[in-house]
Order: structure tokens, then C-alpha cells, then sequence
């Protein structure tokens, strides 16, 4: 047997792994790069493989990291099935429309871009129709239902606590005379959550391929966070605010939903004050995302079960509203009432959510309660860090509302719920991989697992193909992915570097135009001056990268 790591071997993002049998080639996730241009970018380059030859996918869950390329796939020449449990199957048809539907707009965007500057049009990455065409290959199965997928392996899907559907993958294979049993972690989460279950506890296994995302870090208490948050939004609302949460569409805003529920129907301290204050969601995507949890209670955990058979919808609740269009999206603007507002994306890149922070950030009576990660880069992150003046649909907008940060929200087990969950392991593993995580964390949970149970770990950076049989394991292929990535960030930061200076400079040369005639003024020579200086570094600075980052432009294909 060999395992081709594809994906989430240097990062975070685009997890895909391909396991071949003898005779088989099965591919487990096939998720989309995330988190800048330079990452991005790699989603359009050629598979490690050849999609035609793929004859299954099996998907561990619906974010778009681990399933954001299957259209691509699918567009590729994939013809074969895409197993994953129902409720996944469910939320992947509004992933992937949602995902399609910001491809196509990006395209549109470029080449009205294009058409000015006389260049040929561009495709997007896939489009509304390649997301339907690959719905037809899903095949929905149950937790702990045995699948025999053809006639080497067989999978169960057991919990994984993550997101809604999110499945730890057992896969037995069978060559000859041997079996091997794999499992694939996915993305675990957190234990004790509201609405999922805990992650599975898997006994034994011969070879592991396991997350670490928080493999280095704890994370703040949750309970703590859930009373701190009725705490600001009351604190905001009685001063007459708004509070405004960045939330994600899928799983953050639902546990949000359901929390608040409990403060407004089962909190005897809150329900009076709390009849007079409405909260609104304001995302059609986080919409469809909770009509898909509704349709789904089988896979709740016995609490939020029980809270159903009492007559209580927990993803409901009298003064919760959903905003469908723009115009009801607008609205909330010019209501001045204290209200609730959650709202996506979670790390404030796009969507309405921009809109919401326009119209609340300069007012120091409201509040922006951050629920999530916020990645470098992000305006959420600049906020959470913060920043005093931030750009918005091109107006600077002072921040005086209060920003705050709770971290207890995750989805990911931090690196004691990991370590419990290796833990749960009887005997070591032959071999264990740790993907899906900074290099980092990789390296300081892997020392933990060898410290703390004897096991011994493989950390991934870049991709790599081994071949396996029994315990003996073979390094058959490397690729430093960690340093081209780090690379083309480094090359993409330096062009944005020089395109904004180029911006400005373009700027001061048309105001000092407009200014000829009278002089041009000492502080406008300076700045110039400055920005000149600044360019002939930066062009030094990029002269020993320039002729690798024309390579790199050349190997990525052009999109079809
Ligand atoms: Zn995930």
C-alpha cells in the first residue's frame, strides 16, 4: 500500500491524501488552498494525479479546505463516488454553490479588469454547474455503517465532533494475504460541545493520518466565554449599541444560535430583559447552513436530542430573525434600536458583515465580539490586534466601539483534546503522519506523543508518497512545499509591496500635475522622495527572487 499526502502537509488548507492499494486508487478529501494569493494560486495547478484514474473520494467533512476541489475534480475527468455521511452530503451542496458562486464572481471581477487593459479573459476556477454535476457522484452513508468500496477496502465513518456530519475515517485494506487498518482523522473537535457529539476514541490502528492544528496551543475556557458573551451583549444593548459577531456561516453561527437560545428561553436571569432585544442573522449562507442542521437532528448529541423531544427547537428561538436580502440586509443600518447582529465571513474579508463594521465601528456604544480565529492579514485580525482606523468600501472609519475577543469558540480540539484522542490509541500505531497543521505544532505534539506514550511520530513538511507494508516504511518521494510556499508568499508580498508604492506614487505625480504652476510642496517632496527610495529597495530586494517568481508564474497552467 502507498499514501500520496497531497494537501495539508506544510499548512492548514487544501487537505488531500491519496491511498493506493494494489489495485485501487482512493482519495481522501480534496480540499481547496486557503489564506492568501500565493495559496490560491495553487488551486488551479495540475493533481498530483490523474483524476480519471481516482475511482472514490471519501470526505471527511464539508469545509471547503478539505472539499473545495472536488468540482475542479469532478470538471478534471472524475467520474467515480464521493462517500461521506448524510448530514455532510447535506451541508456539501451549500459549501460548494457558495464556493462556485465567489469563483465565478472573482472571474467576472478580473475580466471586467482584463477588458480595460486589452487581456484575454480568464475562466473561473469551476462554476454553479460543475458544483451541481458533482452532487451526482455523492453517495450519503450512516456513522459506523460499513461500506465495502470495492474489493480491497472497506470504511466506517464514526464522529468526529468538528462540524455537522464530520466523520474520523477506520478504512481496512486488504492486499494478498494482509490487512492494514487506516484512519483518517479529519478535523477533530472539541469534547463536552453543544449540538455534536465527542469526538470517537478509535482503539487500534496500523497506520494514522492525524490533524494538528492546535498542537501547540490550549484554548481559553468555554463556559467561561458563552456567560462572558450574554455579558457584553447586555452591557452593549442597555448603553443603547449594537453588538455586531463576525461569525462563520457554518457551525459558529449555529452554536451561537443555540447558546443564546438557552439565555432566552431556559435563563430565568436574562428571559425579561431579553423578550426586548432581537437578534438577527444576517447571511443567507449561515441560512441555508442552519436549515441543513435542522433537517439533521439524528447526528445531535443526547442533550440538544432531549432538548427537541421537550418541545424546544434549539436552533430557535421568538425574537430570532433571519435577514434574506440585501434590502432587509440594509435596513438594520438605519434601525438604531439595540440589536444583535451575527453576521458573516467570520474574519470580516467579505460579505455583509463589512457593511455592519461601516455602520458600528466609529460608535463607541456598540461592540464587535470576535467568536472566531482571525488569521494575519484579515481585517479581523487588525481589529482583534487593535487598530484604531481601518478602510471600508473606500472611507476610513475611526474604531471607538469596543472590540472584544473571546477564543473559547473553536471547532478544533486544542492540543489536550488531541493528545486525549491519540491517547485513546491501545497500542502505538506503526505509522502515525501528522498533517494539517503549522509546522510548529506538528513538531511540538509529535515530541509530546513520543515523550508522553512512546509513540513515534512523522511529521509531514511538504509532500511526500511512502509506501507501507506491515511495519517496514518507505520514503518514496519529498517535495519541499514549506519553502516553495514560504517563497511564493515572500515574492507575492514584495509585488503587493510595489504595487502599492506604485499606487502612491502614480497619486502624488498626478496631485503635483494638478499643482503645476505653483510649487509643489516640501512635505509632498519628501514623501516622494521616500517612496522613490523605497522602490529602488524594494526592486534590489526582490532582484534575487525576480527570475524564480517569472518561473513560477510560468509553471502554474492557465486556467482552462
Ligand atoms: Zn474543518
Amino acid at each position: 500500500m502507498k499514501i500520496r499526502f497531497c494537501g495539508a502537509t506544510a499548512g492548514v488548507t487544501g487537505s488531500c491524501h491519496l491511498l493506493m492499494s494494489d489495485k485501487h486508487n482512493v482519495l481522501l478529501d480534496c480540499g481547496q488552498f486557503q489564506g492568501g494569493k500565493a495559496q490560491e494560486a495553487m488551486n488551479a495547478e495540475p493533481f498530483q494525479f490523474d483524476p480519471e484514474k481516482i475511482e472514490a473520494v471519501i470526505l471527511s467533512h464539508a469545509h471547503i479546505d478539505h472539499c473545495g476541489r472536488l468540482p475542479l475534480l469532478v470538471k478534471r475527468g472524475f467520474h467515480g463516488q464521493i462517500y461521506c455521511t448524510s448530514a455532510t452530503a447535506d451541508l456539501l451542496g451549500v459549501m460548494l454553490q457558495d464556493s462556485a458562486y465567489i469563483h465565478e464572481r472573482e472571474a467576472e471581477w478580473q475580466n471586467r479588469k482584463n477588458a480595460r487593459a486589452g487581456k484575454p479573459k480568464v475562466e473561473p476556477l469551476y462554476t454553479a454547474q460543475d458544483a451541481t454535476d458533482t452532487m451526482q457522484y455523492v453517495v450519503p452513508v450512516l456513522y459506523q455503517q460499513l461500506v465495502e468500496i470495492n474489493d480491497e477496502m472497506r470504511i466506517v465513518f464514526n464522529d468526529a465532533g468538528h462540524i455537522l456530519g464530520s466523520a474520523i475515517t477506520e478504512i481496512w485494506v486488504k492486499e494478498e494475504d494482509r490487512e492494514t487498518k487506516v484512519v483518517f482523522t479529519g478535523d477533530l473537535g472539541e469534547r463536552n460541545r453543544p449540538i455534536l457529539r465527542d469526538p470517537t476514541i478509535i482503539k487500534k490502528a496500523d497506520c494514522v493520518i492525524m490533524e494538528t492544528t492546535y498542537g501547540d496551543r490550549l484554548h481559553t475556557e468555554h463556559v467561561a466565554d458563552i456567560q462572558k458573551l450574554i455579558d457584553i451583549i447586555l452591557k452593549t444593548t442597555r448603553r443603547g449599541g449594537t453588538a455586531v459577531i463576525p461569525s462563520f456561516a457554518v457551525g459558529r453561527t449555529q452554536e451561537l444560535i443555540y447558546q443564546l437560545n438557552q439565555f432566552y428561553e431556559h435563563d430565568d436571569r436574562y428571559k425579561d430583559e431579553l423578550s426586548r432585544l432581537t437578534v438577527y442573522v444576517d447571511s443567507p449562507m449561515a441560512m441555508s447552513a442552519t436549515q441543513v442542521f435542522r433537517r439533521n437532528p439524528q447526528v445531535f448529541d443526547e442533550e440538544t436530542k432531549k432538548l427537541i423531544l421537550s418541545g424546544d427547537d434549539p436552533l430557535d428561538f421568538p425574537n430570532l430573525k433571519f435577514t434574506k436580502t440585501t434590502e432587509e440586509s440594509r435596513q438594520l443600518n438605519f434601525d438604531h434600536s439595540p440589536k444583535v447582529i451575527i453576521s458573516a465571513s467570520g474574519m470580516c474579508e467579505a460579505g455583509r458583515i463589512r457593511h455592519h463594521l461601516k455602520h458600528n465601528l466609529w460608535d463607541p456604544m456598540s461592540s464587535v465580539i470576535f467568536v472566531g480565529y482571525q488569521a494575519v492579514g484579515t481585517l479581523g485580525r487588525a481589529l482583534v490586534e487593535g487598530k484604531k482606523d481601518v478602510t471600508l468600501f473606500g472611507e476610513q472609519i475611526h474604531v471607538n466601539a469596543e472590540i472584544y475577543n473571546l477564543q473559547g469558540f473553536s471547532a478544533h480540539a486544542d492540543q489536550h483534546g488531541l493528545f486525549s484522542w491519540a491517547a485513546g490509541l491501545q497500542t502505538p500505531p506503526k505509522q502515525l503522519f501528522l498533517v494539517h497543521g503549522e509546522l510548529a505544532a506538528k513538531e511540538t505534539f509529535a515530541k509530546l506523543l513520543k515523550d508522553k506514550l512512546g509513540f513515534d511520530p512523522i511529521v509531514l513538511n511538504g509532500n511526500a508518497e511512502f509506501e507501507i507494508s506491515g511495519t517496514d516504511l518507505a520514503l518514496l518521494n519529498q517535495d519541499d512545499t514549506e519553502r516553495k510556499e514560504a517563497e511564493n508568499q515572500e515574492i507575492q508580498r514584495l509585488r503587493d509591496q510595489i504595487s502599492e508604492i506604485h499606487t502612491d506614487l502614480e497619486d502624488i505625480l498626478y496631485n503635483a500635475n494638478l499643482a503645476m504652476g505653483s510649487q509643489l510642496s516640501a512635505e509632498r517632496l519628501v514623501q516622494m522622495n521616500n517612496i522613490v527610495q523605497e522602490l529602488n529597495k524594494s526592486a534590489m530586494d526582490l532582484g534575487a527572487v525576480v527570475t524564480e517568481a517569472g518561473n513560477e508564474e510560468d509553471q502554474i497552467p492557465k486556467k482552462v
